[in-house]
């Protein structure tokens, strides 16, 4: 039989964050965006709750299953998608690599107040010359009198200007990459310029380069990739709860709009043409996140889940943009508006289609697997 039934524990879990989100993120939303500021109090705060430790197990982590998880990066992206974008990218990509292999006083010292939001974790993947095709990065490392050193430029690091930790991957070898550690301040390391960009705009975003700067290796030489694989499918079912946040934002102010807003002396919720976009929108949303649902339920019994993740995240980033879109037509001029949140969203969502592989790679990689 099938159970789309939540547990208490995870019924609990959306709960709180439902809660942080409408009274917390919510509020400071358009302000964040406005300036643009990287939240930090929130961001401490998601680490009082939790959040960051959500998928590691103790003693460091609070080890909660990967559907409390998705269903708290849901409920934040609802709040606002850039502090979610930033919330996320400390509880997965700029933490994970250091909960996995760091050791002893290193991981002593920057793991569990990582987790408590103290100490902020970036990844360093992208770089000018080399985005989608990871083998092409020009960032390498060298080995020399036993210690590493890193040389090359990175772009669009996410919390970068704010960070305190920077997870580097570089080429130690042909078709090789490695996993490297540097802390804010090591020598050589240099935070560049901020990238002005359309959305998610309270998540800093900049360039940072490396001229022979002190690297710890994180795991072993030449496992970059392995390492990442093992992150990838759970990368991908975040970004689909992003795109589920802001797309539920998204369907449920163009509704509340469309009861209040009245033209021709009635309410435009009874313009047909209006409810054909919340008809839209409402089953974009519940198909996507069905999709969201089912796949998270193969990674969480140990299925394979690379198909899977890859359609979750797919369909709900490009469904997230189409309701936010419809959201804009809906409210019209006042979608139009930047004191209204759906131009927001729609600028927000529109990130959701990059992150975790774009959508064009995405649909190369499932057509890939079914035709070969
Ligand atoms: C807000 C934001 C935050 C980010 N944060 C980080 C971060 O913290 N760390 C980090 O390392 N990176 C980060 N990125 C970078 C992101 O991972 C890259 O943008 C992404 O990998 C795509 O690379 P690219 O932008 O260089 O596009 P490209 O790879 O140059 O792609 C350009 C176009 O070509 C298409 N394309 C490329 N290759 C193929 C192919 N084989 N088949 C079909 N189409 C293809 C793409 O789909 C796209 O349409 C961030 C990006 C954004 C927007």
């Amino acid at each position: 039989m099938l159970d789309f039934s939540l547990t208490d524990e995870q019924q609990a879990t959306r709960d709180l964050f439902r809660e942080f989100a409408d009274k917390e993120v919510r509020p400071l939303a358009a302000e964040l965006d406005r300036e643009p500021r990287f939240p930090a109090a929130l961001f401490r705060r998601a680490g009082e709750l939790g959040f960051f430790g959500m998928r590691y197990p103790a003693p460091e982590g609070n080890g909660a299953d990967l559907l409390s998880y998705l269903l708290a990066v849901e409920e934040i992206a609802r709040g606002s998608l850039a502090v979610a974008a930033s919330c996320t990218m400390q509880s997965l990509m700029g933490t994970f690599f250091v909960q996995r292999h760091a050791r002893g006083e290193l991981r002593q010292r920057l793991l569990a107040p990582a987790l408590r939001g103290e100490v902020i974790g970036a990844i360093c993947m992208t770089e000018p010359d080399s985005g989608s095709d990871l083998f092409s990065m020009t960032t390498r490392a060298v080995e020399k009198d036993g210690s590493w050193r890193v040389t090359g430029r990175k772009t669009w690091v996410t919390s970068a200007p704010v960070a305190d930790m920077f997870t580097v991957f570089a080429r130690t070898g042909e078709r090789e990459l490695s996993i490297f550690l540097l802390e804010k301040g090591a020598p050589g390391l240099l935070v560049g310029r901020d990238i002005d960009k359309m959305g998610v705009r309270a998540s800093p975003t900049s360039e940072v380069s490396f001229e022979d700067a002190p690297a710890c290796l994180l795991g072993t030489r030449g496992a970059g990739m392995e390492s990442l694989r093992e992150i990838l499918c759970e990368i991908r079912l975040m970004t689909a709860a992003l795109s589920l946040g802001v797309a539920r934002a998204a369907f449920e102010d163009s509704l509340a709009y469309s009861r209040q807003r009245k033209q021709f002396g009635k309410p435009i919720c009874e313009f047909q043409a209006v409810q054909a976009h919340l008809a839209e929108m409402r089953t974009g949303l519940e198909a996507a996140r069905a999709l969201v649902l089912w796949a998270a339920w193969n990674s969480m019994r140990g299925a394979e889940n690379t198909e899977g993740s890859q359609m979750a995240k797919l369909f709900a980033s490009e469904k997230a943009v189409e309701i936010c879109d419809r959201a804009c037509r809906v409210l019209a001029s006042y979608g139009y508006a930047a004191e209204y949140p759906v131009e927001r969203y729609l600028r927000d969502a529109r990130f959701t289609l990059i992150g975790g592989g774009t959508s064009e790679i995405l649909r190369g990689n499932l057509a890939r697997g079914m035709t070969r």
